[in-house]
């Protein structure tokens, strides 16, 4: 197949470009919806919340390259026998690009590393991950104007999918782009979510940029991981469809956001000072019930 654009071979079959022209199409993209949503601009301290995956270091690769400033923040589960990066690799590759990394884990946090926590049997490993991260991201990401995440096409399709789904009416407009600023917590953005899965991949491939397809042991359970699959398959027969879902919540975000959702009000936990919904930060309580269990 020839390249849409020129007269060589493509790598890629959506949309059919060869390897020049497809690392165009992603800059521009990227580009466009930073652009689109007002995301940042190139005075904003963006910190990128690097998970040790291919997404956020191509993220990262794509906003150099797009003339960003960004700094790096990893946050640590301590799952073993699971990311792609070591820690090693992870800093090479912010050295090689003469960037900050800042790191923290959930050892540090809570004296546990998630593998430790999930053997309790106790607890929903995404549920605790998804507390203890953002917790650890707020709290580390406060010198920054924004966090940005490699989140992508495919992980904001199945989201939407999942907070139909389950009636999380209340979750269900806390996606898109751009969260909310707000005094007490980093605005989080998410330049990525015009690229699919497939994309960054073959991106992080053609920019040497190492890539594993070890997924969260965690994950494989999960219902996220289930309409994953059932989406590919979607996908596979209709293309657009991922693409359709997200452009279809935009827009149902639009009208919502008129009508004026009244958010909870938030004050301070009284343990750790962080910003809360409630007395007692959920980290907190969480970080309570693992130390009773493991101590
Ligand atoms: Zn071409
Ligand atoms: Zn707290």
């Amino acid at each position: 197949m020839k390249c849409e654009k020129c007269e060589n071979k493509a790598i890629i079959g959506n949309p059919i470009l060869c390897s020049e022209h497809f690392e165009e199409y992603i800059l521009k993209t990227v580009q466009d919806t930073i652009t689109q949503f007002n995301l940042f601009t190139k005075e904003t301290k963006i910190c990128v919340a690097v998970s040790g995956g291919k997404d956020s270091l191509a993220l990262i690769d794509i906003l150099i390259r797009l003339g960003y400033s960004v700094e790096g923040l990893f946050v640590n589960e301590g799952i073993s026998n699971y990311r792609e990066y070591s820690n090693e690799d992870l800093e090479k590759f912010m050295r090689k690009n003469k960037l900050l990394l800042r790191t923290t884990s959930f050892q540090d946090l809570v004296g546990h590393s998630l593998d430790e926590i999930m053997n309790t049997e106790k607890f929903h490993a995404c549920s605790v991950c998804g507390t203890l991260r953002r917790y650890l991201l707020n709290k580390f990401s406060k010198e920054y104007d924004v966090i940005a995440t490699g989140h992508n096409l495919d992980d904001e399709a199945q989201t939407v999918l999942i907070n139909l789904a389950r009636g999380n009416t209340d979750l269900m407009f806390r996606g898109g782009p751009k969260s909310k600023p707000t005094n007490q917590f980093t605005q989080k953005v998410k330049p990525l979510i015009f690229v699919s899965e497939k994309q960054l991949l073959t991106y992080a491939i053609i920019r040497k940029i190492k890539t594993g397809f070890e997924e969260c042991p965690y994950a494989q359970t999960s219902y996220r991981a289930h309409l994953r699959d059932l989406l590919n398959e979607e996908e596979s027969k209709n293309p657009s469809t991922k693409l359709n879902i997200l452009k279809s919540y935009l827009n149902l975000e639009k009208n919502i956001i008129k009508c004026d959702v009244k958010e909870k009000e938030l004050c301070v936990c009284s343990v750790c000072g962080e910003a809360s919904q409630e007395g007692i930060c959920k980290a907190c309580k969480l970080k309570e019930e693992i130390i009773n269990l493991l101590h």
